[in-house]
């Protein structure tokens, strides 16, 4: 027991010398909190005790030297929370009107000042750039830290954690939501040169992935034959990945596809010679690692773990962030609580039920059979469930341009479409009222209104002749976008609870009215097997990049056990991180044991932890959109998005009767494969 105390107590030494090394920290103990909160629960009563400890605590771990010292601190409890309940609405009210003002201001200034590069009716300037790279809000959390906005709405509307918010949202009214969002307002307070330092370590790995080419038409095989066109660049892993499933399409591919995986697994285990990357003096052999100049083999050297380098130097900067952000102390928690609103285990727990399914086998053994061979690793990759349109697009585009010949045609023809999927008339006119459309300079987007009076944008190419099929189509899809911006400002009980819980939901939306477009034009699509098809391409792809994102995740938590790894013992890891999933979800299927082929996404180096985002859009995409199956999709939007800005899983619960799930899509899977037989 003595011995317990001891180590308890170097612990705390070491946790305090942990956060005085910041020096403006101000640190208000322990002592102070517990004094402030006892005279608040006295003066407005012990049924705002959870609040008030919510709400002090909070303010402690952000509160700064240049705030003030401790009585500062004190008297600006004392002075500023609020008891009584109704006055507490009414504040939460105002606040709701002056972020409204805020929020939809900056969003206002910044389509307005971008509005030169994103649409065709203006002159471009390259001074159109330099505003479009400016930052309205910028500056507006120190603004709001200084002019202490920031400590009221903690004190008033404390922060709930994920589990809170899904464990007591239950329960909670549209307001009580309302206040529980507000509290997610100020959470953190990094440091500029903090934030810049993360900056700095994505663009630094960016860059590095940005330029990390291979050059095709060097690669030879042992009979020093070349098999891709000379001039063939690729970029890892992307372009290598895509070159590799359009190999699908011809005879012989699987050559070129073998060839592409050696490459691959160079990069991987940092054996490909730097001679090579980015670089075509020399012809190389990826079987054999070995280089040629002139037919004669030179030495070369490998690349000394850079890969892994950036890797560690995007953990660092990120973790060095921790400390600030007291209510997410990880990168791995502010990814899965914060951004995704949806727990890390719980998110492993999803994916591993699809990667251990009797379904992955039987798609497995579908693709071996339309393949006529056994499987190989790269076959994560099978591309031969993709569909094509059976219709002449040629025709297609005359029926668009005929129908919309120019801007105000297409706008004046929405709020039928609106109609058409079942809104009732008056409000497919509000909606619309609220949409304005531009014609794109690119290929088209949805920008969002974030203030009532403001509109939201649809933005879609608009040629000399009209509307083409492809600005239609894209059309269909960003208006969908529109019409949830529009419920989720207008419709929702309060502006905090503006929005979806994240865009998986939106893109869910604009998936369902994409897909209406040729009905919307008349057209009933004759094709009944490519429903089926799709559902397996979804599986596949979700089959793949779940066991990605599984080895994403498992290399971050070593890297947060390890934080002195070396570069080498970080490439070991993953390496050996990726095998291990691979044995275990893949070997079943494929039959071939310690493949590394899990570890050779880019997103891994420079895109921090984003990789579950993919599979976890497609899950949601998917469930939602199995869920507008046979239903009127204007009534069942307008209930199902004006709940507003829940958390994925009390969204889910409250619009759909669900929870999130991989079951609709391997329901879905079970059914394409009594279809499609081979
Ligand atoms: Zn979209």
């Amino acid at each position: 027991m003595k011995q317990k105390i001891i180590i308890m107590a170097i612990i705390m030494t070491v946790a305090n010398m942990g956060c005085c090394d910041k020096e403006s920290k101000t640190v208000i103990d322990n002592e102070t909190t517990s004094r402030v909160t006892k005279q608040l629960v006295e003066k407005h009563g012990e049924q705002n005790r959870v609040r008030i400890e919510k709400g002090i605590k909070q303010m402690a771990s952000l509160w700064e030297t240049e705030d003030g010292d401790v009585s500062a601190f004190e008297s600006f409890c004392l002075d500023n929370f609020i008891g009584d309940a109704a006055e507490r609405e009414q504040i939460f009210k105002r606040l709701c009107l002056q972020f409204e003002t805020i929020y939809g201001g900056f969003n206002k200034m910044n389509v307005s000042l971008m509005e030169p590069i994103h649409v065709v009716d203006y002159t471009p300037f390259p001074i159109d750039e330099m505003f479009g790279s400016w930052n309205p809000s910028a500056h507006f959390e120190d603004d709001f830290f200084a002019g202490k906005i920031a400590f009221f709405v903690m004190l008033n509307f404390p922060f709930y954690t994920l589990d809170e918010k899904n464990e007591l949202g239950q329960q909670w009214s549209s307001l009580e939501w309302g206040y529980a969002r507000m509290g997610d307002l100020f959470t953190s307070r990094v440091p500029a040169n903090i934030s810049q330092k993360m900056t700095e370590a994505e663009t630094v790995a960016d860059n590095y992935i940005a330029n990390y080419n291979i050059y095709m038409g060097k690669l030879v095989d042992d009979n020093q034959k070349t098999l891709f066109p000379e001039d063939m660049k690729l970029i890892t892993h992307w372009g290598l990945r895509d070159e590799l499933k359009s190999q699908y399409a011809g005879a012989d591919g699987l050559i070129r596809q073998k060839l592409i995986y050696e490459v691959m697994k160079r990069i991987v285990d940092q054996s490909i010679p730097q001679e090579v990357i980015d670089k075509n003096d020399v012809t190389w052999n990826p079987y054999k690692n070995e280089i040629y100049k002139d037919g004669e083999k030179v030495s070369h050297t490998a690349e000394p773990f850079t890969r892994y380098e950036h890797l560690l130097s995007v953990f660092k900067a990120m973790k060095a962030a921790d400390k600030y952000t007291p209510m997410y102390p990880s990168a791995i928690s502010r990814k899965f609580d914060q951004e995704f609103e949806l727990a890390q285990a719980e998110v492993e727990k999803l994916f591993i039920t699809l990667l251990e399914s009797e379904q992955v086998k039987q798609v497995g053994e579908l693709i071996s059979k339309r393949l006529g061979r056994k499987l190989e690793a790269f076959d994560i990759w099978y591309d031969g469930f993709k569909t094509r349109s059976s219709i002449d697009p040629q025709l297609l585009d005359s029926l668009t341009e005929k129908k919309y010949p120019n801007r105000e045609s297409f706008v004046s023809d929405l709020p039928h479409i609106l109609v058409t999927l079942g809104f009732p008339q008056e409000k497919a006119v509000s909606i619309c009222n609220q949409v304005r459309v531009d014609a794109s300079r690119g290929a088209g987007h949805a920008w969002e209104a974030r203030m009532k009076e403001d509109k939201a944008r649809l933005r879609t190419r608009i040629g000399d002749n009209g509307v083409d099929y492809k600005g239609y189509n894209i059309g269909v899809h960003e208006f969908g976008h529109n019409v949830e911006q529009t419920i989720t400002l207008h419709d929702v009980p309060n502006y905090m609870l503006a929005g979806v819980p994240n865009t998986a939901f939106t893109e869910a939306l604009a998936f369902v009215f994409q897909k209406k477009d040729l009905e919307l034009l008349g057209i009933h699509s004759p094709d009944t097997n490519s429903k089926y098809l799709t559902t397996l391409d979804i599986f596949w792809g979700c089959y793949e990049i779940m066991g990605v994102s599984l080895v994403d995740v498992q290399v971050w938590k070593w890297m947060y056990e390890n934080p002195n790894a070396t570069k080498e013992q970080l490439k070991n890891k993953t390496i050996e991180i990726a095998k291990e999933i691979w044995n275990k979800y893949y070997y079943p299927v494929f039959g071939t044991k310690d493949e590394p082929i899990l570890a050779v996404y880019s997103h891994m180096i420079a895109s921090p932890l984003y990789l579950s985002a993919y599979p976890l859009g497609h899950l949601i995409e998917f469930q939602l959109e199995s869920h507008y199956e046979g239903k009127n999709i204007g009534q069942e939007t307008m209930k199902i998005f004006s709940n507003g800005r829940l958390t994925p899983q009390q969204w889910m619960k409250k619009g759909l009767n669900t929870t999130l799930s991989v079951d609709p899509l391997l329901h879905s899977v079970s059914t394409a494969l009594t279809v499609i037989r081979d």
